[in-house]
């Protein structure tokens, strides 16, 4: 998944940049509202973080001009300590959820995974289940009948983007823009090798290839 973090404090987005980066996403950061305002429109992001105090534009107005545009994915604010006016203010613009400054990492995550999930139609779910696979996000490993698979970090990154997109034939330069950022170069080359090892250890079955098309995750019977 690919996310968009805007935060002016530099060491704050450092923090968060490594943080996300730990938990798999793939991470653009940007500091000013004006650069927030066009990128968030015009890159493919699954999820926007929001500093609302911003130079350039303030969160707020960014937030506006988003859904104006019709931008329908997820944003998640960052507001100021003990604000209930930036709050009220920042969900009637259009966010999704928010978190006051200080804040723990952790609670940071569980928010993302709980706000992909909701987006993407598992939303009664406690953890990402698929294809009778069952994701450990906090642990990034995959349990089926109890027994758990070790994956890679790669490989983690790749089956939850699947697991969020059953029975979808995702291209290549789909899966490509959503996992990796912006400063990455971007090999197929390599997704195939990672869907290869996910077949390796999951059944060839649970990942299809549709010939000139993509994959499709979670169709074919296991
Ligand atoms: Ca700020």
């Amino acid at each position: 998944m690919r996310l968009l973090l805007v935060e002016d404090n530099v060491p704050l987005a450092d923090e968060l940049l490594a943080g996300l980066q730990r938990q798999g996403y793939a991470v653009d950061w940007l500091a000013d509202g004006r650069d927030a305002a066009y990128q968030g429109c015009s890159e493919p992001y699954d999820l926007i973080i929001l500093d609302l105090g911003l130079p350039g534009l303030p969160g707020l107005e960014v937030l506006a001009q988003w859904r104006a545009a019709a931008l329908a994915i997820p944003v998640l604010i960052l507001t100021a300590r003990d604000s209930w006016a930036e709050r009220i203010e920042g969900l009637k613009a259009g966010a999704d959820d928010y978190l006051s400054k200080p804040f723990h990492p952790e609670e940071l995550y569980l928010r993302i995974q709980a706000l992909l999930r909701r987006s993407h139609g598992h939303a009664n779910q406690p953890t990402l289940q698929a294809a009778g696979l069952h994701l450990d996000e906090g642990r990034q490993c995959v349990l089926r009948d109890g027994a758990e698979i070790q994956l890679t970090a790669a490989e983690f990154r790749l089956l939850r983007y699947f697991m969020l997109h059953p029975e979808q034939i995702l291209s290549k330069s789909h899966l490509a823009e959503h996992l990796y950022d912006g400063e990455t170069e971007r090999d197929s080359n390599v997704l195939e090798v990672h869907v290869n090892h996910l077949r390796r250890k999951l059944g060839r079955s649970v990942i299809e290839t549709r010939r000139g098309q993509g994959y499709r995750f979670g169709a074919a019977p296991a």
